[in-house]
């Protein structure tokens, strides 16, 4: 079993999907996950560059966030496009880092994503609210490295 493997059962990895697909049913905003096994670079800077490899600048509103996660470390790191960054204050990452690793250091690691996802899906409805015409702008689909 390789990490990723480990980090997440196969239903858990559902749960998070559906967790995405209810935080995107309140906001236009759009909410990735990426998972992975290890990175050579700071978690952020990896995060970027999954971020542009996934092509999540492509949002109307400019206001996709990504979670990414390197499991072996459980490194991780969250980046929000600039419509959202423009917006969301730095205490409330710092918050939603918190939550996270709170959860992940006490080994509970789809709570610690799905409660980021829900927490990240009630910061997007503030600022971006569910829109008639919205359309499902990226995948809700985990992303694996
Ligand atoms: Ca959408
Ligand atoms: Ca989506």
């Amino acid at each position: 079993m390789n990490s990723v493997e480990a980090f997440l059962t196969s239903d858990e990895e559902k749960m998070i999907v559906e967790s995405i697909k209810n935080a995107e049913k309140n906001t236009s905003g759009e909410v990735r996950v990426h998972i992975e096994k290890s990175t050579l670079k700071h978690p952020l800077e990896r995060a970027q560059e999954v971020f542009y490899n996934l092509n999540m600048q492509n949002t109307k509103q400019r206001n996709g966030v990504l979670l990414y996660v390197a499991t072996n470390t459980k490194q991780f790191a969250i980046i929000g496009d600039e419509g959202i960054n423009k917006l969301v204050t730095e205490s409330f990452w710092e918050f939603e880092k918190r939550l996270i690793t709170h959860y992940f250091s006490i080994g509970k690691n789809a709570k610690a994503l799905i409660d980021g996802i829900q927490l990240i899906g009630e910061k997007l409805k503030m600022y971006f609210p569910y829109e008639k015409d919205d359309t499902d702008e990226l995948s809700n689909e985990i992303s694996k490295g």
